[in-house]
């Protein structure tokens, strides 16, 4: 009937309503969470595959929101969108740097990590300047620093990304396709991108199983990096029959909930120092 349909409206309106609401308290809250140190790093290990030791970590943002701790697929794409994703991505190298520098002076020198880059700060001219200016204050050294950009985005405009990609591992910070397999790369590009290494999407991994199509796809993704001289890894590793399959395949670098979960700084250090170092095959 004409009410419901009235009604219908209505309702449909003050939902809207209530959602662009939301999105907008998000966007306010999200611009104050900086000063009001809201934003944290959770760091997930890379490890040397099958077994180990750790060779690095992928610091991953979180947002302390109200005490509820927030991922970042609830306010990225609104920090993309907005360009608030500039001063927030200059706070995640920062703070990476900050305490990659800190667990090198607590013994474990050889630890590097590995930082998200979204496509916005990518396209940013002065990223290159943003880069030293934090790598040089905390003393750390470029190579010890990867910037992990999708493949979506380097694949954008690829011969711009070529570019920006020379200029940052002539400083000595190293690259990394990320997501692979999920965006549409030019061959002829990636043999020109100087990336050193090649993150196989979890998606390819969470139902990894042999003579599966997946598999099949990972193992030409595997061959190909192979064929550029880059480091493969798979991320999103959740089994141990994935873990020992991606292995056979020649899989270098291993990151998943079974190798180690993302987590915090405190986590980290309370670990024992032999969860680290290479564990016999079980
Ligand atoms: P990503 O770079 O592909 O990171 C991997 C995501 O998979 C992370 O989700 C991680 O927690 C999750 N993960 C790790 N191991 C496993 C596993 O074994 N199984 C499953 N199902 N998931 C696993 P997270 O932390 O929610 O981050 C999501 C995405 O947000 C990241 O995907 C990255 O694209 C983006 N991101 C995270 N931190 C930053 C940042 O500081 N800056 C930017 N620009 N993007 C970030
Ligand atoms: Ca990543
Ligand atoms: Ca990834
Ligand atoms: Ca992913």
């Amino acid at each position: 009937t004409k009410n419901t349909g009235r009604n219908g409206h209505h309702f449909f309106q003050k939902s809207m309503n209530a959602n662009a609401h939301n999105q907008l308290q998000l966007l306010n809250d999200l611009r104050a969470a900086i000063d009001h140190k809201e934003l944290r790093l959770h760091y997930q290990p890379k490890f040397v595959a099958p077994h180990g030791p750790v060779c690095g970590f992928e610091a991953l943002l979180r947002w302390e929101r109200h005490g509820v701790t927030l991922t970042p697929d609830v306010f990225l794409p609104l920090a993309e969108k907005t360009g608030l994703i500039i001063p927030i991505g200059e706070w995640v190298l920062n703070e990476a740097c900050r305490q990659l520098h800190q667990w090198h002076l607590e013994g474990h020198p050889d630890w590097t990590v590995a930082v998200n880059i979204s496509a916005l700060q990518f396209e940013q001219p002065n990223l290159l300047e943003k880069v030293m200016e934090i790598i040089e204050y905390h003393q750390i050294p470029p190579a010890m620093i990867t910037l992990e950009v999708t493949e979506t985005t380097a694949m954008r405009d690829p011969e711009n990304s070529v570019n920006i990609l020379e200029r940052l591992t002539q400083y000595g910070v190293k690259a990394s396709i990320d997501d692979f397999g999920t965006g549409y790369s030019s061959l002829l590009y990636l043999k020109r991108l100087p990336a050193s290494e090649l993150k196989i999407d979890g998606a390819f991994i969470n139902e990894l199983i042999a003579g599966s199509e997946d598999a099949s796809i990972v193992q030409a993704i595997i061959a190909l990096g192979k064929t550029l001289k880059l480091n493969i890894v798979a991320e999103g590793v959740e089994t141990a029959q994935q873990q020992n399959f991606l292995t056979e395949m020649g899989c270098n670098t291993l990151q998943g909930y079974l190798l180690g979960r993302p987590m915090t700084p405190a986590q980290i250090a309370a670990k024992p120092d032999s969860e680290w170092q290479a564990h016999p095959a079980n």
